[in-house]
């Protein structure tokens, strides 16, 4: 497929799991892709992979809280490849404890990343993304902005993700950009398996949902692939939930 044949992504969060899965399928229809990633060899070694298969792949080392990395990292992307027309918003972390044993530390972490690091990309982003005349973002929230048991502070920050997507979709509407979010279910990443009970929490999700499975990051990453591409063209500030059918 060759969909996204001329245009320039920077995915954030893409040295694995769901960010790796995204970045990989937008080089595959044809974007070049800025691979950014707080691990650097991993980033790294990621790009690699996806530029071995013939697609244009470059990795960014760096911290989505850090505003001048963020902007220098977007800035060269932009003069390397002619233009940044595509921000998907994906690196985030949690920190889950029940709310009487949430440390300050864990909110804030959850926060900063997960809320405050879309809004430092999406701003960066946005004087490249109008240069181009055309632009997508699209951030990743999760099915957990309306709210799980033990995740304040994540469900919190992904339910701003969504706030910000349809806020900022209507400043943007006139340039051009659409902006749109997807909420994935449990999705199998190294981030869900790292999780202490990690067997337990895939089977109680897979009995409780309709299609009997947990997600793949691929799952995630065609569904961010239809909203950056033309055929997504009049769909802005909204949501795709892929979930399996599972919403609670
Ligand atoms: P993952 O496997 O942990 O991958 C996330 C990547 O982001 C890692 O490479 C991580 O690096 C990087 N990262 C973390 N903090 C960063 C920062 N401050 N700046 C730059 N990069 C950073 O996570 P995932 O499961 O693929 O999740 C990706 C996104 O999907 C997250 O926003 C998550 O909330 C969302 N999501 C996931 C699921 C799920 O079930 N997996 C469900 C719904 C939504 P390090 O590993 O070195 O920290």
């Amino acid at each position: 497929m060759t969909r996204l044949r001329g245009h320039a992504a920077f995915v954030t969060g893409a040295a694995r799991g769901i960010g790796g899965s995204i970045a990989a399928r937008l080089a595959a229809e044809g974007a070049a892709v800025v691979v950014a990633d707080v691990d650097e060899e991993a980033g790294r070694q990621a790009a690699e992979k996806i530029a071995t298969g013939g697609a244009t792949a470059v990795a960014a080392a760096l911290d989505v809280r850090d505003a001048e990395a963020v902007a220098a990292a977007m800035t060269e992307a932009s003069a390397r490849f002619g233009k940044l027309d595509i921000l998907v918003n994906n690196a985030g972390v949690f920190r889950d404890r029940r709310l009487e044993e949430m440390s300050d530390s864990d909110w804030d972490t959850v926060l900063d990343i997960d809320l405050r690091g879309y809004f430092v990309c999406c701003r960066a982003a946005l004087p490249h993304l109008r240069a181009s005349g055309w632009g997508r973002i699209v951030n990743i929230s999760s099915r957990a902005y309306l709210g799980n048991p033990g995740q304040v502070n994540y469900s919190a920050a992904k339910a701003g993700v969504i706030g910000l997507t349809r806020a900022l979709s209507m400043e943007l509407g006139r340039d051009g950009i659409t902006v749109n979010a997807v909420a994935p279910g449990m999705i199998d990443t190294p981030l869900v398996r790292s999780h202490a009970k990690a067997d337990e929490v895939i089977a109680r999700a897979v009995a409780s949902t309709p299609l009997r499975r947990i997600g793949t990051p691929e799952d995630v990453a065609a569904a961010v692939a239809f909203l950056v591409s033309d055929d997504a063209a009049y769909i802005t500030g909204d949501v795709i939930h892929v979930t399996g059918g599972r919403y609670g």
